[in-house]
């Protein structure tokens, strides 16, 4: 368990966030004999191949065989910088007391210290450990912790890196499961936090998956 968190998260947020998780439609089930859609599953979005971003990630994590049910979300965060990259939000994690570095497991680059759209894959997701990027570890243990770089309380995030978001989410989905949910950080802690930043365009990344 991380000592410090990086950034504070409620419990409050969590058991929200993952009350839904696990809640199924038991009275639907009992009167269909086909399972239907409900309004709590996310659309089905296919990938379109060849991948433009995602493919390494792809390629690395379907090696990683994660059993399902591993991971139960994926938190949208910003970097709150126009600058960086894994590599220095690993070394400014761990100057923050943060033994295992880089809070997230993905960083996606806006072209300033990394490629525009670049997808860097952080340590925590090559060994599967929690992230650190929210405050609540209950949080941390089931969420995969994506950080665009920039601060998009001031600028919107590159057509590149939204891209490679929207592949990177898909790519996620298809190995892991379409019940992975995507929620920004300040959505799993109301009030707490602006991350990831008034222009981020959440609205837009849940028409393709809510
Ligand atoms: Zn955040």
């Amino acid at each position: 368990m991380e000592r410090r968190a990086f950034l504070s998260q409620g419990l409050v947020g969590a058991a929200v966030l993952l009350g839904p998780l696990t809640h199924a439609t038991a009275a639907a089930a009992a009167t269909t004999p086909a399972r239907r859609p409900t309004r709590t599953e996310p659309p089905a979005v296919r990938l379109k191949r060849p991948l433009r971003y995602a493919a390494t990630v792809h390629e690395v994590t379907r090696r990683l065989r994660i059993p399902r049910g591993r991971w139960h979300c994926m938190i949208c965060h910003h970097s709150g910088l126009n600058t960086g990259n894994a590599t220095t939000y690993d070394r400014a994690h761990r100057r923050r007391g943060m033994e295992n570095g880089l809070a997230y497991h993905f960083v996606i680059g806006n072209g300033v210290d990394s490629r525009d759209g670049h997808i860097e894959i952080g340590q925590r997701w090559l060994r599967q450990i929690n992230g650190g990027h929210v405050q609540s570890e209950q949080l941390n243990e089931v969420a995969i912790g994506l950080c665009l770089v920039g601060n998009f309380e001031q600028t919107r995030p590159t057509p590149r890196q939204l891209a490679a978001t929207l592949e990177l989410i898909g790519c996620l989905r298809e190995l892991l499961g379409p019940r992975l949910r995507l929620v920004s950080h300040t959505e799993a802690h109301p009030g707490h936090t602006r991350c990831p930043g008034r222009y981020f365009p959440m609205d837009h990344l849940r028409q393709f998956y809510g």
